[in-house]
């Protein structure tokens, strides 16, 4: 296979037969389509609902991937059937020259989308420069329109930079814009309408997260979750009818119109959750590979790459694990009685791969 850039990478002969799309399959005959990849853990807000400590673990710097281990550890990826990469931290647009990285997935023909997931606070300074870098889409979390309530709930007062960095990514071209707010009942569920009109006005589809119980989200309990019902039936009593837009895909969102013709998303991982359509994985700064977002364990991908993997030992390893995975923590999550918080802070403290800030989520 020849990229871009010129670089010729092998096929491997024993997997060029095997590893078609349709062939690689977990065990509940899942295929491996989008692989989310963290860049940085450290992150320059603190939603509380992901970091409501005051402390925390980070990773070791000199055990971050640089970006040429990324793009080979990704390449693996692709022989595999991974086609979409999510660009994630902690907050990407801390890594420096990010730009970079977009400019090389760009050269790999395997690769059809790369989205960055960002808080936005420094996306105004980037957004033009990831956009010639050949980004294709970007995804704001956005949980308030409320200035107050944003230093409230993330401690930080970067409302207007936020404001300005989506305005950056339209102005830099961006199509389909996203918007996504997390939740949470007494806080921000009264904003379900605001967040609606303020993505129509911006052309961005608004998509609703029912608020998590993964990594640091130690302040969860069940009934801080606004749920898809609650999210359907406060829209339904402004706008009238929603209708469900019946789709043939595994993105987490359900989408929805209104008989006005706006349409929303709703990710109701907590209730309702897609685990029989996860055709994702997440792949942490340092090069750990994780299945499933409630996984406690992750495959040391940086090691093997080290230790001076050859492109074939990667590809038949990533197809290898991914043939045996099993995992479904949210299902799982479901059937718990009693549920809290998934993680303990001590877990947290001693394994900050467990953080959902560093496998990004
Ligand atoms: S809980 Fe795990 S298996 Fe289920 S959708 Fe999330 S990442 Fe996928």
């Amino acid at each position: 296979m020849v990229y871009a850039d010129g670089r010729m990478i092998r096929e491997p002969a024993d997997l060029k037969n095997t590893l078609t799309r349709d062939a690689l399959t977990d065990k509940l005959g899942r295929p491996q389509r989008s692989l989310r990849v963290s860049v940085t853990d450290r992150c320059n807000i603190r939603c509380r609902y992901c970091m409501p400590e005051e402390h925390y673990v980070w990773l070791p710097r000199e055990e971050l991937l640089n970006f040429e281990e990324l793009t080979s550890l990704i390449d693996a990826f692709t022989f595999n059937g991974v086609e979409d990469i999510h660009l994630t931290g902690g907050e990407p647009l801390l890594r420096p020259n990010l730009a970079t990285l977009v400019r090389m997935l760009r050269t790999n023909p395997r690769i059809r989308d790369i989205a960055l997931t960002t808080n936005a606070v420094l996306l105004a300074k980037h957004a033009t420069e990831l956009r010639d870098a050949g980004l294709h889409r970007v995804t704001v979390s956005l949980d308030t329109l409320q200035p107050d309530r944003f230093v409230a709930l993330t401690r930080r007062d970067n409302h207007a930079d936020v404001l300005a960095g989506i305005e950056s990514a339209r102005r830099a071209g961006f199509q389909n814009l996203k918007i996504n707010a997390v939740v949470i009942r007494g806080v921000n569920d009264d904003e379900l309408s605001g967040l609606l009109e303020f993505g129509r006005g911006i052309g961005a589809e608004v998509r609703f997260i029912e608020y998590m119980d993964v990594g640091g989200a130690t302040d969860w309990s069940p009934t801080k979750v606004f749920s898809r019902s609650d999210v359907l039936e406060k829209l339904g009593q402004k706008y009238g009818d929603i209708e469900p837009l019946i789709e043939n895909s595994s993105s987490p969102a359900e989408r929805f119109k209104l008989a006005d013709g706006a349409v929303f998303g709703i990710i109701a991982s907590t209730t309702t959750p897609f685990c029989k359509n996860c055709d994702r994985s997440r792949l942490t700064a340092d090069g750990l590979w994780y299945l499933c977002l409630y996984a406690k364990a992750g495959f040391d991908l940086r090691k093997i790459l080290r230790d001076g993997a050859t492109t074939e030992a990667l590809i038949s390893r990533v197809a290898s694990v991914w043939r045996e995975r099993e995992d479904r923590g949210a299902e799982l999550r479901t059937l718990e009685k009693n549920r809290s918080a998934f993680i303990s802070i001590d877990q947290l403290r001693k394994d900050p791969h467990l953080e959902m800030h560093t496998r990004g989520g």
